[in-house]
């Protein structure tokens, strides 16, 4: 199959949270299964174009914008055997960074329609279009309506990887890249949701594990989109994510201080003594290690962790947070930071380096999502034998299993209700694990044996591209 990727951020180019780990190793899963897979993103103006050897000279296109034309560059490279083409429109697309400009929402809907043109106009016609959230939405509503005929009819494929983040806006923007404003449920007059759009007009929708397309169904976590949802729920799909575990490999990673595999834990060892000194951490083997990373926001259940941090303190643990994001929050870490400086380390910024350092010099992980679609971090922890502390909630309930509930099987600690209490509880249950030698090298060795590669998820999105395929035909 000839699939057509588009997403606002792809790692390792542009990253700011789990949709860039997707788009950045999923397409390769697809290319090493025999498909035709290329993937376009903007040409954000962070992106290091000396590191990634992409050309100044490429293919300019003329793309309809409003009521004039904007001009716009495509330059590509090919990583793993997908291509990967940077939409390139200084002015009007690339920015400093990727989301938070006032104008989001045009720039956005003007990148899904240079992708379209892109492929219009260079004769492409792929089987599957395939959009991820809102970003590059509106793409779905262009390859199903106007783009249609010019792109051969292809089936479009929609995966919402967080559904609190749907673009809405005034609906003009619609009318600058030549979609109708016809009214799509649930969008209130005058208003665009580019996430409705793309719900309600693709030949399949996903998300990124089976519990939380089954939570997108209630009002709970439907954010208002639970009744268009249900009415899609035939062509719903809930593909968990894989990792990329040639990344994210303890024996190969060039940015741990020693390597480390099941079979010989010794560096890891080592790698949580250079991490509690580059820290400042008081330096201590038997001091249970939690990481935290990830953006501070409420989703992240950083209001329920923030009580629970002292008394994992006063249990004798350290916590090393790795972050960024809503100020108050932020403030909130200072604060504790300061207050117990030598066991509570924090930093803020974004740093993938940092961060792999982080999940193998920890023991534990902590993720008490208020809600989570997939999750990462737990994932990447499983695969340098950190052992996740996590909420019961969406792709964290699919993938961890608690090991007092499942002693043969368990593969972390969870709890389910959202509030401090069941997280401390949880927190205590994991020290006590981790004093008991055998068990936690027993643990440790089965998270690390886990097989999270994208092989399996892979696959069934073939599968679902085949159905929107046949949908797409049959429409
Ligand atoms: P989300 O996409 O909601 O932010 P995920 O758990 O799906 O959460 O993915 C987050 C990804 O971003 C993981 O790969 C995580 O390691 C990484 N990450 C998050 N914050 C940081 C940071 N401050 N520095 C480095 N990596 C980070």
């Amino acid at each position: 199959m000839r699939i057509v990727f588009a997403a606002a951020e792809v790692a390792p180019y542009a990253k700011v949270g789990g949709l860039a780990d997707v788009a950045g190793s999923l397409p390769q899963a697809l290319a090493a299964l025999g498909h035709h897979v290329s993937i376009h993103l903007p040409l954000h103006g962070t992106i290091d174009r000396e590191r990634f050897g992409i050309p100044t000279d490429a293919v300019v296109r003329s793309v309809p914008y409003g009521r004039s034309h904007v001009r716009v560059a495509y330059p590509s490279i090919v990583r793993g055997g997908v291509r990967v083409v940077f939409v390139d429109n200084g002015r009007h697309i690339g920015r400093a960074t990727v989301y938070g400009a006032p104008d989001d929402a045009k720039r956005y809907a003007l990148f899904a329609r240079a992708v379209a043109e892109d492929l219009a106009q260079g004769g492409d016609r792929p089987d599957v279009i395939h959009a991820h959230d809102w970003h590059t939405a509106l793409l779905v509503p262009m390859a199903a309506g106007h783009y249609r005929r010019a792109l051969g009819g292809p089936a479009t494929v929609f995966t919402i990887h967080n559904l609190a983040y749907q673009g809405q806006s005034a609906v003009d923007v619609v009318g600058l890249v030549g979609l109708p404003r016809k009214h799509v449920h649930p969008e209130k007059h005058g208003e665009l949701n580019p996430m409705a759009r793309a719900i309600a007009s693709a030949d399949a929708v996903s998300t990124v594990s089976e519990r939380y397309a089954e939570e997108i169904l209630t009002p709970e976590f439907g954010n208002g989109l639970e009744a268009l949802l249900a009415e899609r729920r035939d062509d719903l799909w809930g593909i968990v994510n894989g990792i990329d575990v040639d990344v994210f490999d303890p024996f190969a990673d060039a940015h741990i201080p020693v390597h480390y595999s099941a079979v010989d834990m010794r560096g890891k060892a080592q790698d949580k003594a250079a991490l509690q000194k580059e820290l400042g951490l008081a330096v201590s083997a038997r001091t249970p290690l939690f990481g935290v990373i990830g953006r501070l926001v409420e989703q992240k259940g950083i209001d329920i962790l923030t009580p629970v941090a002292p008394e994992i303190l006063r249990a004798g643990g350290q916590i090393a947070v790795l972050g960024t994001g809503e100020p108050r929050y932020e403030a909130m870490w200072k604060e504790l930071a300061e207050r117990h400086a030598g066991s509570l380390s924090l930093r803020l910024g974004f740093d993938a380096a940092l961060a792999q350092r982080i999940y193998a010099g920890s023991d534990m992980f902590l993720m008490p999502s208020r809600f989570e679609p997939c999750g990462l971090g737990q994932l990447i922890s499983f695969r340098y034998g950190t052992v996740p502390v996590v909420r019961a909630v969406g792709g964290l309930a699919d993938t961890v299993r608690d090991a007092d509930a499942d002693a043969r099987q368990g593969t972390g600690f969870s709890f389910r209700e959202y509030a401090a209490e069941p997280l401390g509880d949880a927190v205590r249950r994991a020290i006590r694990a981790y004093r008991d030698g055998a068990r936690w090298s027993a643990l440790r060795t089965r998270v690390m044996g886990l097989d999270h590669s994208w092989a399996a998820s892979a696959r069934r999105y073939v599968e679902m591209y085949e159905a929107a395929r046949d949908s797409a035909r049959a429409a």
